[in-house]
Protein backbone atom coordinates (compact mmCIF):
# COMPACT_ATOMS: atom_id res chain seq x y z
CA UNK A 1 0.00 0.00 0.00
CA UNK A 2 1.62 3.37 -0.99
CA UNK A 3 1.20 5.93 1.66
CA UNK A 4 -0.87 8.76 1.54
CA UNK A 5 1.52 12.02 1.59
CA UNK A 6 -0.63 14.19 1.76
CA UNK A 7 -0.39 18.05 0.26
CA UNK A 8 2.64 20.75 0.98
CA UNK A 9 0.37 23.84 2.65
CA UNK A 10 0.54 25.86 5.34
CA UNK A 11 -0.45 24.40 8.80
CA UNK A 12 -3.80 26.43 10.01
CA UNK A 13 -6.05 26.80 12.63
CA UNK A 14 -10.23 26.14 10.64
CA UNK A 15 -12.72 28.17 10.76
CA UNK A 16 -15.12 25.53 11.19
CA UNK A 17 -13.90 22.09 12.43
CA UNK A 18 -13.49 19.15 10.18
CA UNK A 19 -17.00 17.10 9.53
CA UNK A 20 -15.58 13.93 9.63
CA UNK A 21 -13.53 14.09 12.44
CA UNK A 22 -13.81 17.16 13.90
CA UNK A 23 -10.30 18.53 14.13
CA UNK A 24 -9.36 22.02 14.22
CA UNK A 25 -6.69 22.29 12.59
CA UNK A 26 -5.05 21.30 8.90
CA UNK A 27 -2.96 22.34 6.07
CA UNK A 28 -4.53 25.46 4.19
CA UNK A 29 -3.61 24.18 0.14
CA UNK A 30 -5.73 26.87 -1.96
CA UNK A 31 -7.78 29.56 -1.88
CA UNK A 32 -10.91 29.63 -4.05
CA UNK A 33 -14.29 31.42 -5.18
CA UNK A 34 -17.48 30.07 -5.52
CA UNK A 35 -19.07 32.15 -8.46
CA UNK A 36 -19.31 35.76 -6.85
CA UNK A 37 -20.90 34.45 -3.70
CA UNK A 38 -18.18 33.38 -1.44
CA UNK A 39 -14.56 32.83 -0.74
CA UNK A 40 -13.49 30.21 0.83
CA UNK A 41 -9.86 27.96 1.74
CA UNK A 42 -9.27 24.52 0.64
CA UNK A 43 -8.20 23.12 3.87
CA UNK A 44 -6.78 19.32 4.21
CA UNK A 45 -7.52 18.12 7.96
CA UNK A 46 -4.52 16.97 9.00
CA UNK A 47 -6.00 13.73 10.93
CA UNK A 48 -8.67 12.06 9.15
CA UNK A 49 -7.07 13.79 5.33
CA UNK A 50 -10.49 14.74 3.80
CA UNK A 51 -10.09 18.01 2.15
CA UNK A 52 -12.97 20.47 2.54
CA UNK A 53 -13.66 24.35 2.12
CA UNK A 54 -13.45 26.03 5.04
CA UNK A 55 -15.60 27.83 5.83
CA UNK A 56 -18.22 25.63 4.14
CA UNK A 57 -20.51 27.32 1.44
CA UNK A 58 -23.77 28.39 2.93
CA UNK A 59 -26.80 26.76 2.12
CA UNK A 60 -28.08 30.16 0.48
CA UNK A 61 -25.13 30.04 -1.52
CA UNK A 62 -24.91 26.73 -2.52
CA UNK A 63 -29.00 26.79 -4.13
CA UNK A 64 -27.65 29.88 -5.91
CA UNK A 65 -24.40 28.74 -7.23
CA UNK A 66 -26.37 24.88 -8.21
CA UNK A 67 -28.95 27.00 -9.82
CA UNK A 68 -26.81 28.73 -12.14
CA UNK A 69 -24.51 25.80 -12.70
CA UNK A 70 -27.61 23.68 -13.65
CA UNK A 71 -28.41 26.32 -16.61
CA UNK A 72 -24.75 26.88 -17.72
CA UNK A 73 -24.55 22.99 -18.59
CA UNK A 74 -27.66 23.06 -20.82
CA UNK A 75 -26.88 26.23 -22.13
CA UNK A 76 -23.19 24.77 -23.17
CA UNK A 77 -24.26 21.11 -23.48
CA UNK A 78 -25.41 20.90 -27.54
CA UNK A 79 -29.04 19.07 -26.95
CA UNK A 80 -27.25 16.00 -28.90
CA UNK A 81 -24.78 15.88 -26.40
CA UNK A 82 -27.34 15.84 -23.49
CA UNK A 83 -29.50 13.42 -25.35
CA UNK A 84 -26.52 11.20 -25.41
CA UNK A 85 -26.04 11.80 -21.83
CA UNK A 86 -29.03 10.29 -20.96
CA UNK A 87 -28.87 7.25 -22.81
CA UNK A 88 -25.50 6.87 -21.25
CA UNK A 89 -27.11 7.01 -17.69
CA UNK A 90 -30.09 4.45 -18.45
CA UNK A 91 -27.07 2.17 -20.20
CA UNK A 92 -25.09 2.65 -16.65
CA UNK A 93 -28.42 1.97 -14.35
CA UNK A 94 -29.12 -0.93 -16.72
CA UNK A 95 -25.19 -2.17 -16.30
CA UNK A 96 -25.39 -1.32 -11.91
CA UNK A 97 -29.17 -2.97 -11.00
CA UNK A 98 -27.79 -6.26 -13.14
CA UNK A 99 -24.66 -6.56 -11.21
CA UNK A 100 -27.00 -5.94 -7.70
CA UNK A 101 -29.35 -9.08 -9.20
CA UNK A 102 -26.23 -11.24 -9.72
CA UNK A 103 -25.53 -10.68 -6.51
CA UNK A 104 -28.66 -11.87 -5.19
CA UNK A 105 -30.61 -8.49 -4.53
CA UNK A 106 -33.69 -7.05 -5.51
CA UNK A 107 -34.17 -3.98 -4.30
CA UNK A 108 -37.83 -2.80 -3.94
CA UNK A 109 -37.70 0.33 -2.71
CA UNK A 110 -34.56 3.04 -3.59
CA UNK A 111 -34.25 6.41 -2.79
CA UNK A 112 -32.01 8.90 -5.20
CA UNK A 113 -30.29 11.85 -3.89
CA UNK A 114 -29.52 14.22 -6.83
CA UNK A 115 -31.05 12.19 -9.90
CA UNK A 116 -30.05 14.72 -12.47
CA UNK A 117 -31.72 13.71 -15.78
CA UNK A 118 -33.19 10.86 -13.67
CA UNK A 119 -32.07 8.15 -16.49
CA UNK A 120 -29.76 6.29 -14.46
CA UNK A 121 -32.66 5.08 -11.69
CA UNK A 122 -35.16 4.52 -14.85
CA UNK A 123 -32.36 1.65 -15.99
CA UNK A 124 -32.26 0.30 -12.32
CA UNK A 125 -36.44 -0.15 -13.05
CA UNK A 126 -36.10 -1.54 -16.03
CA UNK A 127 -34.34 -4.82 -14.21
CA UNK A 128 -36.45 -4.33 -11.23
CA UNK A 129 -39.95 -3.22 -13.02
CA UNK A 130 -41.60 -3.21 -9.72
CA UNK A 131 -39.16 -1.03 -7.56
CA UNK A 132 -40.50 2.26 -6.61
CA UNK A 133 -38.66 5.38 -6.56
CA UNK A 134 -38.41 8.27 -5.08
CA UNK A 135 -35.96 11.21 -5.78
CA UNK A 136 -34.63 13.99 -4.24
CA UNK A 137 -32.62 17.62 -5.35
CA UNK A 138 -32.59 20.82 -4.47
CA UNK A 139 -33.33 22.14 -8.17
CA UNK A 140 -36.76 22.57 -9.01
CA UNK A 141 -36.46 21.90 -12.52
CA UNK A 142 -35.04 18.35 -11.72
CA UNK A 143 -37.78 17.32 -9.48
CA UNK A 144 -40.55 18.41 -12.55
CA UNK A 145 -38.62 16.49 -15.14
CA UNK A 146 -38.20 13.20 -12.71
CA UNK A 147 -41.91 13.35 -11.76
CA UNK A 148 -42.96 14.28 -15.70
CA UNK A 149 -40.72 11.62 -17.64
CA UNK A 150 -40.31 8.80 -15.17
CA UNK A 151 -43.16 9.03 -12.80
CA UNK A 152 -40.89 9.17 -9.41
CA UNK A 153 -41.84 10.69 -6.32
CA UNK A 154 -39.78 13.68 -5.86
CA UNK A 155 -39.17 15.75 -2.34
CA UNK A 156 -37.04 19.18 -2.27
CA UNK A 157 -34.48 19.07 -0.39
CA UNK A 158 -30.53 17.30 0.55
CA UNK A 159 -29.16 14.16 1.78
CA UNK A 160 -29.03 16.09 4.97
CA UNK A 161 -33.07 16.38 5.37
CA UNK A 162 -33.51 13.12 6.82
CA UNK A 163 -37.02 14.59 7.95
CA UNK A 164 -38.41 14.58 4.80
CA UNK A 165 -38.87 10.90 5.51
CA UNK A 166 -40.25 10.30 8.61
CA UNK A 167 -40.67 6.46 8.99
CA UNK A 168 -39.59 5.41 5.70
CA UNK A 169 -37.37 3.44 5.20
CA UNK A 170 -35.45 2.59 1.74
CA UNK A 171 -33.63 -0.82 0.47
CA UNK A 172 -31.18 0.82 -1.95
CA UNK A 173 -30.02 4.72 -1.95
CA UNK A 174 -27.97 6.14 -4.50
CA UNK A 175 -25.93 8.72 -4.34
CA UNK A 176 -23.87 9.72 -7.52
CA UNK A 177 -21.89 12.29 -7.55
CA UNK A 178 -23.36 13.51 -4.70
CA UNK A 179 -20.92 13.38 -1.85
CA UNK A 180 -18.46 15.60 -2.91
CA UNK A 181 -21.17 18.23 -2.79
CA UNK A 182 -22.71 17.75 0.74
CA UNK A 183 -21.93 20.38 3.73
CA UNK A 184 -21.90 18.16 6.40
CA UNK A 185 -20.61 14.26 4.79
CA UNK A 186 -20.04 13.03 8.89
CA UNK A 187 -23.95 13.63 9.31
CA UNK A 188 -24.94 12.59 5.52
CA UNK A 189 -23.79 8.80 5.97
CA UNK A 190 -24.99 8.68 9.40
CA UNK A 191 -28.48 9.80 7.87
CA UNK A 192 -28.19 7.33 4.57
CA UNK A 193 -27.37 4.94 7.42
CA UNK A 194 -30.64 5.72 9.11
CA UNK A 195 -32.76 5.63 6.19
CA UNK A 196 -31.47 2.19 4.97
CA UNK A 197 -33.52 -1.03 6.14
CA UNK A 198 -31.35 -3.81 7.83
CA UNK A 199 -28.80 -4.97 5.19
CA UNK A 200 -30.36 -2.31 2.61
CA UNK A 201 -27.38 -0.78 0.03
CA UNK A 202 -25.77 2.10 -0.14
CA UNK A 203 -24.27 3.24 -3.78
CA UNK A 204 -22.23 6.10 -4.83
CA UNK A 205 -19.80 7.27 -7.19
CA UNK A 206 -17.38 10.20 -6.78
CA UNK A 207 -14.41 11.77 -7.90
CA UNK A 208 -11.04 10.77 -6.45
CA UNK A 209 -10.09 13.62 -4.18
CA UNK A 210 -6.73 14.07 -5.14
CA UNK A 211 -7.51 14.26 -8.53
CA UNK A 212 -10.30 16.92 -8.68
CA UNK A 213 -8.47 19.36 -6.37
CA UNK A 214 -5.50 19.18 -8.04
CA UNK A 215 -5.90 22.02 -10.23
CA UNK A 216 -6.82 24.20 -7.50
CA UNK A 217 -3.74 23.32 -5.66
CA UNK A 218 -1.90 23.96 -8.19
CA UNK A 219 -3.21 27.36 -9.01
CA UNK A 220 -2.37 28.48 -6.04
CA UNK A 221 1.12 27.17 -5.48
CA UNK A 222 1.58 28.83 -9.09
CA UNK A 223 -0.42 31.64 -8.81
CA UNK A 224 -1.36 32.54 -5.03
CA UNK A 225 -5.02 34.17 -6.43
CA UNK A 226 -8.31 31.99 -5.21
CA UNK A 227 -9.32 29.61 -8.22
CA UNK A 228 -12.65 29.67 -9.90
CA UNK A 229 -15.29 27.26 -8.47
CA UNK A 230 -18.42 26.75 -10.43
CA UNK A 231 -19.69 23.47 -9.42
CA UNK A 232 -19.69 22.93 -5.75
CA UNK A 233 -17.12 20.57 -5.21
CA UNK A 234 -16.79 20.79 -0.93
CA UNK A 235 -15.24 17.21 0.00
CA UNK A 236 -12.33 16.24 -1.70
CA UNK A 237 -12.04 12.58 -0.79
CA UNK A 238 -8.91 9.89 -0.04
CA UNK A 239 -9.88 6.69 -0.68
CA UNK A 240 -8.54 5.57 2.84
CA UNK A 241 -10.52 8.36 5.01
CA UNK A 242 -13.68 7.71 3.12
CA UNK A 243 -13.45 3.76 3.65
CA UNK A 244 -12.85 4.64 7.52
CA UNK A 245 -16.00 7.38 7.52
CA UNK A 246 -18.58 4.29 5.91
CA UNK A 247 -17.17 1.75 8.18
CA UNK A 248 -17.17 3.80 10.95
CA UNK A 249 -20.80 4.58 10.46
CA UNK A 250 -22.54 1.43 10.70
CA UNK A 251 -21.38 0.03 6.58
CA UNK A 252 -19.59 -2.75 5.49
CA UNK A 253 -17.97 -2.80 2.08
CA UNK A 254 -19.53 -4.79 -0.74
CA UNK A 255 -17.41 -3.26 -3.67
CA UNK A 256 -15.14 -0.29 -3.62
CA UNK A 257 -12.59 0.74 -6.34
CA UNK A 258 -11.47 3.20 -8.66
CA UNK A 259 -11.48 3.38 -12.25
CA UNK A 260 -10.58 4.98 -15.08
CA UNK A 261 -7.05 6.01 -15.01
CA UNK A 262 -6.17 8.39 -18.12
CA UNK A 263 -6.08 11.22 -16.07
CA UNK A 264 -3.97 10.28 -13.79
CA UNK A 265 -1.73 8.80 -16.90
CA UNK A 266 -1.78 12.87 -18.25
CA UNK A 267 -0.44 13.72 -14.54
CA UNK A 268 -3.93 14.65 -12.80
CA UNK A 269 -2.51 14.25 -8.86
CA UNK A 270 0.88 14.61 -9.16
CA UNK A 271 2.42 16.11 -12.00
CA UNK A 272 3.40 20.10 -11.45
CA UNK A 273 1.68 21.01 -14.84
CA UNK A 274 0.86 24.62 -15.93
CA UNK A 275 -1.65 22.60 -18.46
CA UNK A 276 -3.47 21.06 -15.35
CA UNK A 277 -4.13 24.24 -13.47
CA UNK A 278 -7.76 25.74 -13.16
CA UNK A 279 -8.46 29.30 -14.07
CA UNK A 280 -8.49 31.79 -11.37
CA UNK A 281 -11.31 33.25 -10.35
CA UNK A 282 -12.93 36.19 -12.52
CA UNK A 283 -16.26 36.16 -10.15
CA UNK A 284 -18.60 35.66 -12.32
CA UNK A 285 -22.06 36.42 -11.50
CA UNK A 286 -24.94 33.58 -10.36
CA UNK A 287 -27.28 36.16 -10.52
CA UNK A 288 -26.70 37.36 -13.73
CA UNK A 289 -26.64 34.07 -15.48
CA UNK A 290 -29.69 32.94 -13.68
CA UNK A 291 -31.41 36.15 -14.51
CA UNK A 292 -30.50 35.86 -18.68
CA UNK A 293 -31.66 31.76 -18.97
CA UNK A 294 -34.68 31.45 -16.37
CA UNK A 295 -36.61 31.13 -19.16
CA UNK A 296 -34.68 28.39 -21.01
CA UNK A 297 -37.02 25.57 -21.66
CA UNK A 298 -34.41 22.85 -20.88
CA UNK A 299 -35.08 19.19 -20.52
CA UNK A 300 -38.52 19.61 -22.73
CA UNK A 301 -37.50 17.17 -25.34
CA UNK A 302 -36.18 14.36 -23.55
CA UNK A 303 -39.30 11.91 -23.46
CA UNK A 304 -37.95 8.55 -22.82
CA UNK A 305 -39.82 7.04 -25.77
CA UNK A 306 -37.60 9.57 -27.87
CA UNK A 307 -34.48 9.11 -25.76
CA UNK A 308 -34.87 4.98 -25.67
CA UNK A 309 -35.99 5.20 -29.37
CA UNK A 310 -32.58 3.47 -30.79
CA UNK A 311 -31.83 -0.12 -32.41
CA UNK A 312 -30.82 -1.91 -29.10
CA UNK A 313 -33.94 -0.99 -27.40
CA UNK A 314 -36.32 -1.49 -29.85
CA UNK A 315 -35.10 -5.00 -30.15
CA UNK A 316 -36.49 -5.76 -26.51
CA UNK A 317 -34.12 -8.46 -26.16
CA UNK A 318 -33.44 -8.00 -22.75
CA UNK A 319 -30.77 -10.41 -23.38
CA UNK A 320 -29.23 -8.48 -26.05
CA UNK A 321 -29.97 -5.26 -23.74
CA UNK A 322 -28.01 -6.33 -20.64
CA UNK A 323 -24.82 -7.40 -23.17
CA UNK A 324 -24.60 -4.60 -24.66
CA UNK A 325 -24.54 -2.33 -21.99
CA UNK A 326 -22.60 -4.15 -20.03
CA UNK A 327 -20.29 -4.11 -22.90
CA UNK A 328 -20.22 -0.14 -22.72
CA UNK A 329 -19.51 0.43 -19.56
CA UNK A 330 -17.84 -2.19 -17.67
CA UNK A 331 -14.36 -0.90 -16.47
CA UNK A 332 -11.82 -3.37 -17.27
CA UNK A 333 -9.25 -2.02 -14.51
CA UNK A 334 -10.27 -1.82 -10.66
CA UNK A 335 -7.99 0.12 -8.40
CA UNK A 336 -8.14 -0.05 -4.69
CA UNK A 337 -9.16 3.60 -3.91
CA UNK A 338 -6.36 4.10 -0.97
CA UNK A 339 -4.45 4.50 -3.58
CA UNK A 340 -5.84 7.65 -4.65
CA UNK A 341 -5.28 7.00 -8.48
CA UNK A 342 -8.01 6.79 -10.60
CA UNK A 343 -11.26 9.16 -11.77
CA UNK A 344 -13.64 8.05 -9.63
CA UNK A 345 -14.54 6.35 -6.70
CA UNK A 346 -17.12 3.39 -6.92
CA UNK A 347 -18.97 2.38 -3.70
CA UNK A 348 -21.40 -0.28 -2.77
CA UNK A 349 -22.09 -0.96 1.05
CA UNK A 350 -24.26 -2.43 3.24
CA UNK A 351 -25.79 -1.72 6.08
CA UNK A 352 -24.58 -3.90 8.71
ZN1 LIG B 1 -10.78 15.24 9.87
Amino acid sequence: MVEYSGFDGKFVVRQEPCRICGSAEGIKIAETEFWDLQHCNIVQCDSCKLIQLDPMITGQNTAIGCHAYYLKEIIETPVREQRRNLLRNYRRGIVFARSLRKKGYHPETILEFGPGSGYFSAGIQFIFPGCRITVVDIVDEVLKMNQEIHGFTVFSGGPEDIHLFKDRKFDLIVARDILEHVTDIGIVILNIAALLNPHGLFHFITPNGKEDVWGHYLNWEFRKKPSELLINHVNYFEGAGLLKCLTGSGFSKVEYYTYQVKYALRGKGWKRKEKLVVPVSTKQSADDLIRLHEKNPGAQSFHKDKILDVFIFRTKIVLLINLYCRYKHHWLIHLDPRRNIGHEIHGLFMKK
